[in-house]
């Protein structure tokens, strides 16, 4: 089974990824717990490229093509093998986030997203967790949190609520794959409701 979680910048998504991933492995699957952009040597190459240095280092259509590609390869080298293998694939962000970023709040390519995804990518996760947060708690939590790439992130309080609209109104369009959970709790209370939601899926 193939799990995308998904949610804006300081959704709790990559935690909750990752407490998923440990609960899993505790019962006993073997889990293929992976990240976009990023998720195999290449594609972590191409995260460097587009994730440091200066934000209008590329246009937003090349940025699309270069999280294709890194997505392209994370498909190849990480998710369709571990997928043959039998284990759970648990991937921090996968094509939706280029339906949103690229598509919505960077640009207005969500036709070329499409069309770019259906000729190279093709394919879906069979659940997508979407942490939803309050844009304005999101914003402040990824603020807060130091250290890391801040290349897409302190946006602004606008750009965060585009893209929260666009993961809803997706996940609208797309009920039998997404699950919407709360993200405003404890990242336990949000946890549980996550391995409920996997566990019917299994
Ligand atoms: O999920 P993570 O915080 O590692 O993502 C890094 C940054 O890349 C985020 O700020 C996110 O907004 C951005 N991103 C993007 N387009 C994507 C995927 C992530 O702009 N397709």
């Amino acid at each position: 089974i193939f799990i995308s979680f998904e949610g804006i910048d300081g959704s709790g998504k990559s935690t909750q990824a990752r407490l998923l991933a440990e609960s899993l492995r505790a019962r006993g699957l073997t889990v293929c717990h992976t990240r976009e952009p990023g998720g195999s040597a290449g594609a972590e190459e191409i995260r460097r490229l587009v994730l440091e240095g200066d934000a209008d280092r590329w246009s937003t259509e090349t940025e699309l093509l270069l999280f294709t590609a890194a997505r392209r390869d994370h498909l190849e080298k990480t998710i369709r093998p571990a997928l043959a293998r039998g284990e759970v694939v648990i991937s921090d962000r996968f094509a939706d986030s280029t339906r949103i970023y690229q598509g919505l709040t960077r640009g207005d390519l969500r036709d070329t997203v499409d069309r770019l995804h259906a000729l190279m990518i093709g394919v879906e996760p069979d659940l997508t967790v979407l942490i939803d947060i309050d844009p304005a708690e999101g914003l402040a939590r990824a603020v807060a949190r130091a250290g890391k790439e801040m290349r897409f992130e302190g946006m602004g309080l606008g750009v965060q609520e585009k893209a929260r609209d666009g993961f809803l109104a997706l996940s609208a369009a797309h009920p039998a794959r997404f699950r919407v959970i709360d993200g405003a709790r404890t990242p336990d209370a949000v946890a549980a409701d996550v391995l409920a939601a996997v566990l019917a899926r299994l």
